[in-house]
C-alpha cells in the first residue's frame, strides 16, 4: 500500500486520479492525519468522501466509517476497491458466515476502511471487537442524523456520543451537507468533539443552473425540458405518492424510460427501481422525497421539482443530487401559489404551535425564493449565511435573463429617460419617435421639430433600439403611459407623474438580452452538448463499454468511470495507458484494470470514422460570471476616472450597489488593479486577514483586522481581485 514517504498529492493522483484538491480537502486531510477532531460542512458533491478516505492510506490503523444506509455502503466500498483501496462493510444484509469472514480480514489488518451502520457499531460485543483493533480515526458520514434539529434525525445516531467516552484518544471526523448553525453546534456537542476544527466549504455549486417556471401547462413544458436532456439521468420530485406513479406512467406513454419511487411501494419493488436508476437502465425516477439520501449516483443531470418543497433547506439538498461529477446540470422548479396553500393546510394540522410557526416561516422562505426576480443563488447562499462575491451568478434564470414575463427588474433610469423625453416633446408623439430622439438620430423630422436640442437627445445611445422599444411597451403595460389616437401618441398617467416627482423606483420586465436568446437557441444541455456529432457518437460507444464492464463486475457504471472521464476520453482520444493516466479521475488501478477496453474501443471507432478529431476541453466550472448591463455602466464610468461616490450620484444608485458592480469588474479582471480602490498598505493587511481567517464570511475578517479605517467594501475588493480569473477560490 503506502510506503509512508508518498505525499498526499501522490496518493491523490495515483489512487483517485486527481491533480488538485478541491477547496478545504487538503486542510481537512492534514488535520485528520495530525490527530485532530474535525467537523466538515460541505455541499453534496463537494468531495467529502475523499476527506476521510485518502488519509486512511497514510495512517497505520483501521478507519471506521459510520454511514446510515446499507445501499450507500456497498457503492462506496465497491468504488474504493476499484481504485485499489481495501475496504469492506458489515451490516445485516450479510449472512453470519460472511460477516465472520470479513471480521477476520479486519483483524488481520487486510482492510483499511470498515463501513458500518451506527446500530451495529454500538452493540456491546461489536464495540469490544473494535476496541481490540488499532483504530486510526472514526469518520461519521451524514452526521446531521445525530441532531434532532436536522431533517433526518436517527435515534441510533444519537448514541454515537459513546465513542469519545470509549475511545477518548481516537480522532473523529464528522461530515454533513446540512447547513444550519444550530445543527452544526448540536453535532459537535453530541459527539463531544474536542478542540474541534470546523470547516465550511462554499455551498455554491457553479455547475448547477437554477430555473423556476410557473406551473402552467406543466406537463408539456416538462416534456420539452426532458427532450433537452435526452438519454440522461434525472430525478423528478412530486409531493404525493400517487402523483409519482401517475407521472411515471404518463412519461412512459410518451416514450421515456421512467419509474416511480415512494415509501409506499413494496420494498422489493422499491429497491429494484432504485437499482435500475443507479445502473443507468432507467433514465428518470419520479419520486417523493423518500428518495435520495444514499444515492451516490454522480451523473444525475437534472432534478425537477414538479411541486414545491416545504422548505429551502430540503429543496437545496434535493437539487444538490444533480451534477455531483461537476458537469453542467439543471434544477427546475414548477411553482404555483396553490401548492403553497396545499402545504399550509398540512401545517394547520400540526398541534405544536411552535413547530407550526417554524414550518410556516420556512415555507414562506421557499415561496420567496420561487418568486424572486433577482439572483436565486445569492438568495439561497445568503439563507445559508454565505454571501456571493459577484452580483450575477450566470447560472440562474434571473441572471441569465430567461425570466418569465412576470419577473421584474429595476429599470428606473431607463424609464426616467423615456418618460422625460415624452414630457419634453409635450406628449405629442409615438414610441418610435421617442426612441429616435433617445438614440440621437438627426433625421429631418427631428431637425424640423428642433428636438435635437433637447437634453435627452442621444442619451439612450448606450442601448440598442430594441431595448427602448421594450421599455416603451413595458411602460405602457404597467400603465405609466397611455396611447391616444390613430398615431399612438403617448401620454403620461398620474402614476407616472407621481413616480417622477417622488423619484420612486420603476420596476419593469427584464430587457430580453443576449443570454435569453442564447438559452433559447441552445437545443440541448447534455453533458457533451458542446462536442461535434462524431465525438458525441463515440461518447455513446464508451458508455456502452462502461455498462458492459460494470455489469460484469456487478457495480453501477459510475463506479467504473464518471461521465467526466468519458467526456475527456471522447474529446482527447487517448491511445495509450499513459494517455489515460493523464485524465482527471483515472488512477493507476483503474487504468490497468480496464483502460485497455476503452483504448481499444476508441481505436476501433477511429478506424471506422477517420474524420473524428480531438476537441479542446474547456474548463468546466465555474460558469463565468456575466455582468448585468447596469454593472457595465458603473465600470465604464469608473474607467473614465469617476469615484464610487460620483458614480452613485450620477446613476442614482447606492454606493453599496456601485461597489458591488466594481467588485464584479475586479473578479472578472475587467478592472485590473486595486490602485484607486484600496490603499496599498491596507491591501496587505486585508490579504493577511483573509489568509489567516480562511474566511468565507467577512465578519470574522473584520474582527481579525480590528481597524475602523477599513471598510467591508475594501475587503470585498481585495478578495475579488485576488480571486480574479481563477477557478479555485483562494479565500
Ligand atoms: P459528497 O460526499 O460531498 O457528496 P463525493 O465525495 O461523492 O461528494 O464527491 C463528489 C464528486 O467529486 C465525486 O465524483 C468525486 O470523485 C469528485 N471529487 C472529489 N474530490 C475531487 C478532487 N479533488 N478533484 C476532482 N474531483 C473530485
Ligand atoms: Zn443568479
Amino acid at each position: 500500500m503506502n510506503d509512508g514517504y508518498q505525499s498526499i498529492y501522490d496518493t491523490l493522483k495515483s489512487y483517485f486520479g486527481y491533480d488538485e484538491f478541491r477547496p478545504l480537502q487538503r486542510e481537512i486531510i492534514e488535520d485528520t492525519l495530525g490527530g485532530r477532531d474535525t467537523f466538515v460542512l460541505m455541499p453534496t458533491g463537494g468531495g467529502k468522501s475523499l476527506c476521510y478516505q485518502l488519509p486512511a492510506l497514510h495512517s497505520k490503523g483501521l478507519v471506521i466509517v459510520v454511514s446510515p444506509l446499507i445501499a450507500l455502503m456497498k457503492d462506496q466500498v465497491d468504488s474504493l476497491n476499484e481504485i485499489g483501496i481495501t475496504a469492506t462493510f458489515l451490516n445485516s444484509s450479510l449472512d453470519p458466515q460472511e460477516n465472520e469472514h470479513r471480521k477476520d480480514l479486519v483483524r488481520r489488518g487486510a482492510v483499511k476502511l470498515l463501513y458500518c451502520a451506527p446500530e451495529r457499531l454500538l452493540i456491546p460485543e461489536f464495540l469490544s471487537f473494535v476496541s481490540k483493533l488499532p483504530i486510526a480515526y472514526f469518520a461519521i458520514d451524514e452526521a446531521h442524523c445525530i441532531s434532532e434539529w436536522g431533517h433526518d434525525f436517527r435515534v441510533e445516531y444519537r448514541q454515537l456520543s459513546i465513542l469519545k467516552k470509549r475511545f477518548p484518544k481516537t480522532p473523529i471526523i464528522a461530515l454533513t451537507a446540512t447547513a444550519t448553525t444550530r445543527v452544526a453546534d448540536d453535532i459537535v456537542q453530541q459527539l463531544q468533539l474536542k478542540s474541534v476544527k470546523r470547516y465550511k466549504a462554499s455551498f455554491n455549486r457553479p455547475n448547477l443552473t437554477y430555473l423556476v417556471r410557473p406551473k402552467q401547462e406543466t406537463f408539456d413544458e416538462l416534456i420539452g425540458f426532458l427532450k433537452s436532456h435526452k438519454d440522461e439521468s434525472g430525478i423528478i420530485y412530486c409531493m404525493s405518492r400517487d402523483s409519482t406513479e401517475r407521472l411515471a406512467e404518463k412519461l412512459k406513454a410518451k416514450g421515456f424510460k421512467a419509474l416511480a419511487y415512494h415509501a409506499g411501494l413494496d420494498s422489493k419493488l422499491r429497491s429494484k427501481n432504485q437499482e435500475l436508476f443507479i445502473r443507468d437502465k432507467v433514465d428518470i425516477i419520479c419520486a417523493t422525497i423518500a428518495f435520495g439520501m444514499g444515492i451516490d449516483k454522480s451523473n444525475v443531470r437534472f432534478v425537477v421539482h414538479y411541486d414545491i418543497s416545504k422548505n429551502l433547506e430540503g429543496y437545496y439538498q434535493e437539487t444538490g443530487r444533480a451534477g455531483r461529477d461537476g458537469l453542467p446540470s439543471d434544477c427546475l422548479l414548477f411553482y404555483s401559489r396553490s401548492d403553497k396553500i396545499k402545504i399550509e393546510r398540512f401545517i394547520q394540522d400540526i398541534s405544536d404551535p411552535k413547530i407550526a410557526q417554524h414550518q410556516r416561516l420556512a415555507l414562506a422562505e421557499m415561496c420567496n425564493y420561487a418568486e424572486l426576480t433577482s439572483c436565486r443563488k445569492s438568495y439561497v447562499l445568503e439563507y445559508f449565511g454565505e454571501e456571493m462575491t459577484q452580483s450575477n451568478c450566470g447560472a440562474c434564470d434571473n441572471c441569465l435573463g430567461i425570466t418569465n414575463r412576470s419577473a421584474k427588474v429595476d429599470l428606473t433610469i431607463e424609464a426616467q429617460k423615456f418618460l422625460s423625453t415624452v414630457i419634453r416633446t409635450k406628449e405629442g408623439f409615438g414610441a418610435g419617435y421617442i426612441t429616435e430622439i433617445l438614440m440621437g438620430e438627426d433625421n429631418d423630422r427631428i431637425l424640423h421639430n428642433r428636438h435635437h436640442t433637447l437634453t435627452t437627445f442621444g442619451i439612450g445611445k448606450d442601448h440598442k433600439k430594441k431595448v427602448w422599444h421594450h421599455i416603451g411597451q413595458e411602460l405602457e403595460r404597467e400603465k405609466y403611459l397611455v396611447r391616444y389616437g390613430e398615431y399612438g401618441v403617448l401620454r403620461l398617467t398620474p402614476k407616472a407623474k407621481t413616480a417622477i416627482e417622488s423619484k420612486s423606483p420603476i420596476w419593469l420586465s427584464a430587457i430580453p438580452d443576449r443570454a435569453k436568446k442564447e438559452l433559447r437557441e441552445q437545443k440541448s444541455r447534455t453533458a457533451i452538448a458542446d462536442m461535434p456529432e462524431m465525438n458525441a457518437k463515440l461518447f455513446d460507444v464508451l458508455r456502452g463499454v462502461r455498462s458492459t464492464i460494470a455489469a460484469g463486475r456487478d457495480v453501477p457504471p459510475y463506479v467504473i468511470f464518471h461521465d467526466t472521464v468519458l467526456k475527456q476520453m471522447t474529446a482527447l482520444l487517448p491511445e495509450t495507458i499513459d494517455d489515460l493516466l493523464k485524465l482527471s479521475g483515472v488512477g493507476k488501478k483503474k487504468a490497468n484494470d480496464f483502460g485497455h477496453f476503452f483504448i481499444t474501443a476508441i481505436a476501433e471507432f477511429r478506424t471506422g470514422h477517420t474524420e473524428i478529431r480531438t476537441v479542446e476541453l474547456k474548463q468546466e466550472e465555474p460558469v463565468a460570471p456575466k455582468f448585468k448591463e447596469t454593472a457595465f455602466e458603473s465600470i465604464s464610468l469608473f474607467a473614465k476616472g469617476k469615484t464610487i461616490e460620483e458614480i452613485a450620484i450620477e446613476r442614482r444608485l447606492s454606493k453599496a450597489t456601485v461597489a458591488e458592480h466594481l467588485g464584479d469588474g475586479l473578479l472578472t479582471g475587467v478592472i485590473n488593479s486595486l490602485d484607486r480602490l484600496v490603499a496599498t498598505e491596507k491591501t496587505e493587511k486585508i490579504r493577511k486577514a483573509l489568509i489567516e481567517t480562511k474566511a468565507i464570511f467577512l465578519k470574522p475578517v473584520m474582527e481579525y483586522l480590528n481597524d475602523a479605517s477599513i471598510s467591508y467594501d475594501e475587503i470585498k475588493f481585495v478578495r475579488a481581485f485576488d480571486n480574479r480569473n481563477t477557478n479555485i477560490k483562494k479565500y
